[in-house]
């Protein structure tokens, strides 16, 4: 007999082979560029957020606290794309980067037009960044033509359906992506950065009187995501494509430790957590990640909303992302300390305001826990450093 409830199974089922990043020798963003811009861009950071949103200078924290934890920061450049930066290492989300006006396709018969602009004009305005974190394959998520400058050896981690799309060859001006990882949900990769660690890195000797070395690490796990609402429009769904199937992410930060190449992942210590929703509804599968995490509490949570409905405004047929109401909800169920709503207002086929996810917030007594970012501002935070 079945038993009716089943121990949780474990939040990674598996692990691929891991993604070595070398901060110091990133390769240029744009498919065309030569070599690494010097100086770098810098982002155009309006404000600094801390939580619970009192607003700090943009200045690094003195030398003695430092040391007990590491910096992080997520910049908000508008719909799902956002620059999250862990001590060296540099990851950019879901980069769109068009502005008002613009058209994107999101499926047969389904235009949206871009309401805002992104707070970095385009890709030559970014730094470079050690890998992009792909949630699906959909034009406000990856947008034609960040499709066709960006370098095809920037690292990219997404689902297995974009992965097919992305590394196909006809079709894209510039050809195939050529590092990409197809990752399904409750399945993991773990970002190294090449050692030597960097400067104020310690390393720990190890019996044999080798170093073991303790490098800052980022493990990405695919999260489930229902872009589609299950029933009978899912179905319909599946059989014309429209919607492509959607991956939300844990990612944590931390760091590794091991002796030279067995720097492979297995001693992950993780610091800090962040959940970013993905184009997901509020849907049962989503009860999985907490049962599976099993009490590690979510520091963070990005919770994509808008409230997107299909065909568009005027014909609202379908909703494909979570409303105010789900991310409430969301909230409650995932339980993050500080939540940060992005995808909200960026297309004309977000049909729910961020004033009302502020209203259910207030209502839902979760006031203070919500950190409200325009585009251009980022939120900043600590990582601190295990025993
Ligand atoms: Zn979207």
């Amino acid at each position: 007999m079945e038993n009716p409830n089943p121990p949780p199974k474990p939040i990674r089922e598996k692990t691929h082979p891991p993604l070595m990043v070398n901060p110091q020798k990133r390769i240029p963003l744009l498919r065309t560029a030569t070599h690494h811009p010097y100086p770098e861009p810098t982002l155009p950071i309006k404000q600094s957020k801390t939580h619970p949103t009192t607003t700090t200078p943009n200045t690094v924290p003195p030398k003695n606290e430092k040391e007990e934890s590491q910096e992080a920061s997520v910049f908000f450049i508008g719909t799902a794309t956002t620059l999250l930066t862990y001590g060296h290492i540099r990851l950019l989300t879901d980069p769109n980067l068009l502005h008002a006006g613009d058209h994107v396709h999101l499926g047969p018969g389904v235009t949206a037009t871009r309401l805002t602009n992104p707070a970095v004009p385009d890709l030559a305005s970014l730094p470079p960044v050690d890998c992009v974190l792909l949630s699906h394959y959909h034009e406000d998520h990856f947008d034609r033509e960040v499709e066709a400058r960006l370098s095809r050896d920037v690292p990219i981690i997404t689902t297995p359906h974009a992965k097919g799309c992305l590394t196909r060859e006809e079709g894209k001006e510039g050809g195939a992506f050529r590092r990409v990882w197809g990752v399904r949900e409750f399945e993991g990769v773990v970002l190294l950065s090449s050692p030597p660690p960097p400067p104020g890195v310690e390393g720990a000797d190890t019996q044999d009187g080798k170093k073991k070395e303790r490098v800052e690490a980022v493990r990405v796990t695919g999260m489930p995501g229902k872009h589609v609402p299950p029933g009978p429009l899912g179905m319909v769904n599946e059989l014309l494509g429209a919607v492509p199937p959607t991956n939300g992410w844990l990612v944590e930060l931390g760091w590794c430790c091991g002796v030279g190449d067995d720097l492979a992942g297995e001693e992950f210590e993780t610091g800090y957590r962040i959940y970013i929703s993905g184009d997901t509804l509020f849907v049962d599968e989503l009860r999985e990640i907490p049962r599976r995490l099993q009490g590690d509490k979510i520091d963070l949570m990005l919770v994509h909303l808008g409230g997107t409905t299909i065909p568009g405004p005027r014909m609202p047929l379908l909703m494909v992302t979570m409303d105010a109401k789900q991310g409430v909800q969301l909230m409650r169920l995932v339980d993050p300390d500080v939540t940060v709503p992005i995808h909200f207002d960026d297309y004309d086929v977000f049909c729910s305001p961020l004033d009302d996810f502020k209203k259910e917030v207030v209502a839902g007594g979760f006031g203070d826990r919500v950190v409200y970012l325009d585009r251009g501002e980022e939120y900043r935070f600590a990582v601190p450093r295990g025993s």
